[in-house]
């Protein structure tokens, strides 16, 4: 059974917002497009994923089944999604010493990792590109025998004038200027925006992931893997397929197109096509300053908690540009804190902190003054996963004056199986902030503070300033008449 509003989703295909009706009823199934494992994910990456567990979590809450494929992207990916430049995989692994599938398992292994610390949910199914060789031999032959395709000495490469619409997703035909410089790439091509389903090795080199085929010894294009792994797995029509929105433009049309001359209908694999926004960096924040900020594993360093990226995420739509910043991280880790300390108070005083994951045993008999705020909290993220309107309801609950604190928790309890912050486990002690340099721990931050309470107690304001600024040296800023109540807060 789902409940409450329909949901709506904002569809690539089309441009619009539309209500979500799966094919099958009361199950959704999503393919989202996996990291390419050649390096740590960067931040931006990790923004996808954080986007495509609030939808999962969201269809889940609302009473769906949900079937969920994530790939992971082992071969095949060029350093210009465009089919041009080197093989990202090899090209990582070359000089390293370690050989191409060391390098993917371990990279493999550092997503997954960073995925748990984000409270991002495994999906159904893991499923690896060079697991799937002969499928998309197969795939890739049909398509030939279809007339889609035609063989260069390069590879297989596909024909986008077979497929009707090509490039729609996109919302604009392919640039003759771009594909100038593509087809330069590639002699034999017959329209700029062919791309390759099959990529032959160089002349003369030996690849380190190669396998035979019909057209030559090679390794799939990046585009392939994509369509054969969704169809298989989640059928030749699903339900969502998410990525990021520089996906919109080449990697998802030419999936379509694949897609189209496999079945050789106009079916386009998914029905909603959903791309979340970029995280930017105007200051530069992430490449320059203080070392490089690029990774998860860098903002833990720096004493942030993972999950104050996540919130962060969740502080603003998946659609809008998200902007960052040493300010944005610490004013999601300062609210974190705030939420973590003041619901640890609600659960020390209740003693409880495990409620039914059944939302009926856990929302059954609550009052008014708690439906109301579960109701709009599902209206927000009904409404193509507004998140940021969602959270400030979280914030109310806490408050709330109107509920026992057991009513409170199971309303927390509900709304974080959507936000995934994990807020009833979350301890003040896990989200105790190191400034960046590490040279001093809270515990001296509040030894030093109560120093300076009492030097402003004496009207000492020599003394109360020169501990401010002595612990301004060490990355933490004294907030003095906070609304919020904070003393203090860590600058990156
Ligand atoms: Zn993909």
């Amino acid at each position: 059974m789902t409940t409450g509003a329909q949901i709506t989703l904002f569809n690539s295909l089309g441009r619009a917002l539309q209500p979500f009706t799966p094919i099958e009823p009361g199950h959704a199934r999503v393919y989202s497009c996996g990291p390419t494992v050649y390096h740590y994910a960067h931040l931006g990456n990790l923004r996808a994923y954080v986007f495509t567990d609030t939808l999962r979590r969201v269809l889940d809450w609302k009473g769906y089944r949900v079937t969920h494929v994530i790939n992971i992207t082992d071969v095949g990916h060029l350093t210009s999604d465009a089919d041009a430049g080197e093989d990202k995989m090899e090209k990582a692994a070359a000089g390293t010493g370690k050989d191409i599938w060391e390098v993917a398992a371990f990279y493999t292994d550092a997503f997954k990792t960073d995925l748990r610390q984000l409270n991002i949910l495994d999906p159904s199914r893991w499923s690896i590109a060079t697991d799937h060789i002969d499928d998309m031999l197969d795939f890739a032959k049909a398509i030939e025998a279809n007339g889609a395709a035609y063989p260069l000495d390069t590879g297989l490469y596909f024909d986008v004038t077979k497929v009707p619409d090509y490039g729609a997703l996109a919302g604009a035909p392919p640039q003759d200027d771009g594909g100038v410089a593509r087809i330069a790439e590639v002699e034999g091509k017959r329209h700029p925006a062919d791309f390759a389903l099959w990529r032959n090795s160089p002349l003369g080199e030996t690849r380190q992931m190669e396998w035979d085929s019909p057209w030559g010894r090679g390794a799939p294009g990046w585009h392939l893997e994509c369509s054969v792994m969704s169809i298989k797995y989640l059928g030749a029509q699903f339900d969502i397929h998410t990525g990021g929105i520089d996906h919109r433009e080449i990697h998802h049309p030419n999936e379509i197109a694949q897609n189209q001359a496999f079945t050789c209908t106009s079916a386009t694999g998914a029905n909603y096509w959903l791309h979340n926004n970029f995280l930017v960096d105007r200051g530069g924040k992430m490449s320059k300053s203080k070392g490089d900020i690029s990774t998860l594993q860098s903002l833990i360093d720096r004493g942030v908690h993972p999950l104050a990226y996540r919130l962060l995420c969740l502080s603003a739509h998946y659609r809008s540009e998200l902007e960052f910043s040493a300010e944005a991280v610490s004013g999601a880790l300062t609210r974190l804190r705030r939420l973590a300390i003041a619901v640890q108070a609600l659960v020390d005083r209740h003693g409880e902190t495990h409620f039914p994951l059944d939302r009926e045993r856990l929302e059954g008999d609550l009052p008014k003054a708690a439906t109301d705020l579960l109701t709009q909290f599902d209206a927000a993220v009904s409404a193509d996963l507004m998140t940021p309107q969602a959270l400030p309801l979280l914030d109310q609950a806490i408050a709330s004056k109107a509920l026992s604190l057991e009513e409170k928790l199971r309303v927390i309890a509900s709304m974080d199986r959507v936000l995934g912050l994990g807020i009833l486990d979350l301890r003040r002690a896990d989200l105790r902030v190191r400034p960046v340099d590490a040279l001093i721990t809270e515990a001296e931050i509040d030894a030093r503070l109560a120093e300076r309470k009492e030097a402003r107690a004496a009207k000492d304001f020599a003394r109360s300033d020169a501990i401010r600024d002595e612990l301004a040296a060490q990355g933490v800023e004294v907030m003095d008449g906070d609304p919020l109540g904070w003393d203090w807060r860590v600058t990156l």
